[in-house]
């Protein structure tokens, strides 16, 4: 059967708006009892990567979840909010963003995705063993909530990517670092890992998207005034792609699926419901400096040659407060605060990016190698 994806549109984030979008969206996939039965309990599942104000657009919207728990209760099910962010509590995050101000309002638990635990996944292209959050099994269903953002890594993070977040937040760099240096390699753990915690319904928040060089603080809000829902991210996904105007091939995990046949990637196999593509497409969507050669580069090539060929983490010093978490959060551990300074060992550096990601200035940008800048003249 084709997967379904529904567009609507909303502009702004006022409760009542961003409700019926999200209603309107649901019901042409069947409606929320399709999705959720009664009694059920449910994890809404946004995007907190990092403490930051809702209109930075860094996490979900507090408005988007807020509609997700009403769905959830309308089908007489039990919601939970959760995430695991790279640094810091679901807690801390929430409250900053405004999520936790919702759940208190709307009685439903907060909760910190934090027991790691070991789970078997025969069926897996990467990684036959996971860590996964157990608070994120322990539940009938999940509702994933993303956020349309760009990602100088993947190209941009959506439903899928966004399920990396059940992973617990202080394992994230090991599977970075577990995964490799190459990009395909990257995507198709995440394909795994959302195909093996297959959330029933994705919403993603493109009322107020992340253009630039997303996912943290050095992307630009843009305002879209989009809604799109799926049961089937990787379907959703390619067609959010789409109305962004970029290729097929662009966002990784889409290549990924469609190379490895893991899902629906043709858009003529798709049923777009509500608004058409064409009538929503961004013509002028910013996206980010891919980082691109590094991840691909034979291990053993000269780490010389491979230095001046990959782009790398830049600090400007000017708007770097020295917080550390960047330090922190380094899978191999190559950054060090040395003399007021942050400084980075780039012989070691695997070209993760999880410290532009997650530095709060937008201090760390991505610098091409000298040698690629020549070859792309
Ligand atoms: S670069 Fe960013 S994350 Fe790192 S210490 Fe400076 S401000 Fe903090
Ligand atoms: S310096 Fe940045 S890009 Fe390099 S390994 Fe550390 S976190 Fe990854």
């Amino acid at each position: 059967m084709s997967p379904t994806v529904a567009i609507e549109k909303c502009n702004n984030y006022e409760d009542a708006e961003v409700y019926n979008a999200v209603k309107k969206a649901v019901d042409l996939l069947g409606g929320i009892n399709s999705f959720v039965k009664k009694g059920e309990k449910i994890l809404i599942k946004p995007n907190l990567l990092s403490a930051a104000h809702s209109d930075s657009a860094i996490t979900t919207h507090p408005s988007i979840v807020r509609a997700a728990i009403k769905l959830v209760k309308e089908a007489g099910a039990f919601p939970v909010v959760g995430d695991s962010p790279g640094i810091g509590s679901a807690q801390k995050v929430s409250a900053k963003c405004g999520i936790l101000d919702v759940c208190k309002q709307e009685d439903v638990p907060l909760i910190e995705l934090k027991q790691s635990v070991e789970i078997e996944n025969p069926k897996g292209r990467t990684f036959k063993r996971f860590e996964l959050a157990k608070e994120a099994l322990d539940v009938d269903g999940i509702i994933n909530l993303p956020k349309l953002k760009t990602h100088t890594q993947m190209f941009m993070t959506l439903g899928v990517k966004n399920m990396f977040g059940c992973v617990v937040g202080k394992r994230k760099p090991q599977w970075h670092l577990a995964a490799g240096s190459n990009r395909e390699h990257f995507a198709r753990m995440l394909i795994d890992l959302y195909l093996f915690l297959k959330p029933r319904l994705n919403i993603v928040d493109g009322i107020v998207g992340l253009e630039g060089e997303g996912p943290g603080s050095s992307g630009k809000p843009r305002h879209l005034g989009l809604v799109v829902a799926s049961g089937d991210a990787i379907a959703m996904d390619r067609v959010i792609i789409d109305i962004v105007n970029a290729r097929l091939d662009d966002l990784i995990t889409c290549k990924v699926a469609r190379d490895d046949s893991l899902g629906e990637t043709d858009l003529a196999n798709i049923e777009v419901m509500g608004k058409t593509i064409e009538s929503v497409r961004i013509k002028d969507f910013v996206f980010p400096k891919v980082v691109g050669m590094g991840f691909s580069l034979p291990y053993n090539l000269d780490k010389h040659l491979k230095k001046h060929l990959t782009a790398k983490p830049f600090i400007n010093k000017k708007t770097c407060t020295l917080c550390n978490m960047c330090v922190n959060i380094c899978p191999p551990g190559i950054m060090k605060e040395i003399k007021n300074k942050i400084e980075i060992d780039y012989d070691n550096c695997i070209r993760c990016f999880c410290c532009q990601e997650i530095c709060p200035e937008g201090a760390i940008t991505v610098k091409e190698g000298f040698l690629m800048k020549l070859l792309l003249k």
